[in-house]
């Protein structure tokens, strides 16, 4: 099996898992509840992990850089006027300020 995504929270890590099941493919969640635990290892291999069958790890990782480069859903201020703006919008409907 191949490591696709690993991050220090495990919505994140959820998260991808959300994105790698809607995609079609199966990953399995590893480290869900060993953060911290193993004290001789690097922070970050105690992370929740995904981990995917060797063959789908291309289609896994296209999967999750297309997430990532998706639209985030973060509100964002605008510059301008400090009007709060949805995630979907990248100018300011109230001044049209660019993000
Ligand atoms: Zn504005």
């Amino acid at each position: 099996m191949k490591r696709v995504f690993r991050a220090a929270s495990l919505i994140q890590v959820a998260h991808a898992r959300n994105v790698l099941t809607a995609a079609g493919i199966d990953s399995e969640l590893r480290n869900q509840y060993l953060a911290g635990a193993l004290g001789d290892l690097p922070l970050w291999e105690t992370w929740p992990q995904l981990w995917v069958e060797d063959p789908l790890e291309p289609a896994a990782l296209r999967a999750l850089e297309r997430a990532a480069t998706a639209p985030v859903g973060t509100p964002w201020t605008c510059s301008q006027c400090g009007e709060l703006l949805e995630p979907q919008f990248t100018t300011c409907w109230r001044c049209g300020a660019a993000d």
